[in-house]
């Protein structure tokens, strides 16, 4: 395959940019990396929005190989809302140890369970507003969590979404909240779901945070490489 840019000023000699071939093509790249979490999650047997939810707070900020073991502890141990609620902050604390910030996650996910039961007749509306309403959560886990649980149409960016899109030129932006909205604008709804499953693990090993590998990287014909000055 030609590849311009290899060794090249980046953004030159580029073709014009084809998302359903980049699309299908980080398809292909991604086979055989682990899914991120929440997906892989929902592959086994964790579909219910509310754990979606809970497994999307247990990941920011913490590396999936450390949030997917523990999300599976934690909902292996209680996956309602109402068991939950029932095991209290200090074990929940205790059991969601290993991730970052769990204080405060236990504090969110207790508060979203006990509101759940006691708001909510014990089932969480799928409803992205009120989702937003619970103190630590945002419209990234609000979205995926939607898109994975209920199928709901959403976009969920976080930093390898934003960091991804923005080197292929397909935005310009600089907060993941500027690409939420440029993406929505722009990406065609086929895709809001899936743009988050396909560039996680892209992003992870591909399209990566420092010395991305353009080398090897199946888009590079297309890719505008936006900001990379060193590659791999
Ligand atoms: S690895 Fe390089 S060529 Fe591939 S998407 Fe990222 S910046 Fe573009």
């Amino acid at each position: 395959m030609e590849q311009p840019g290899l060794g090249s000023t980046p953004g030159t000699h580029k073709h014009p940019f084809d998302l359903e071939s980049v699309l299908e093509r980080v398809r292909e790249a991604i086979q055989g990396h682990a899914a991120a979490a929440m997906f892989e999650l929902a592959e086994r047997g964790h579909t219910s929005l509310f754990e979606q939810l809970v497994a999307c707070i247990l990941s920011i900020r913490t590396r999936d190989e450390v949030s997917l073991p523990v999300a599976l502890r934690l909902l292996s141990t209680a996956r309602t809302p109402e068991a939950l609620r029932r095991l209290g902050i200090e074990r929940l604390q205790a059991l969601i140890r290993p991730v970052t910030f769990p204080e405060p996650k236990a504090r969110t996910i207790h508060d979203i369970a006990v509101r759940t039961v006691e708001e909510f007749a014990g089932e969480l509306p799928a409803d992205a507003q009120v989702l937003q309403s619970f103190k630590g959560v945002g419209p990234k886990c609000a979205h995926l969590a939607l898109g994975i649980a209920r199928g709901q149409t959403y976009i969920s960016v976080d930093v390898h979404v934003h960091r991804v899109t923005n080197r292929w030129g397909y935005v310009h932006t600089r907060t993941p909240e500027q690409t939420l909205a440029a993406l929505e604008a722009k990406l065609p709804r086929a895709h809001w779901v899936e743009l988050n499953r396909l560039l996680v693990p892209f992003g992870k090993h591909v399209c990566t945070g420092t010395r991305p590998r353009c080398s090897t990287c199946p888009v590079l014909s297309m890719c505008q490489q936006v900001g990379v000055s060193t590659h791999r």
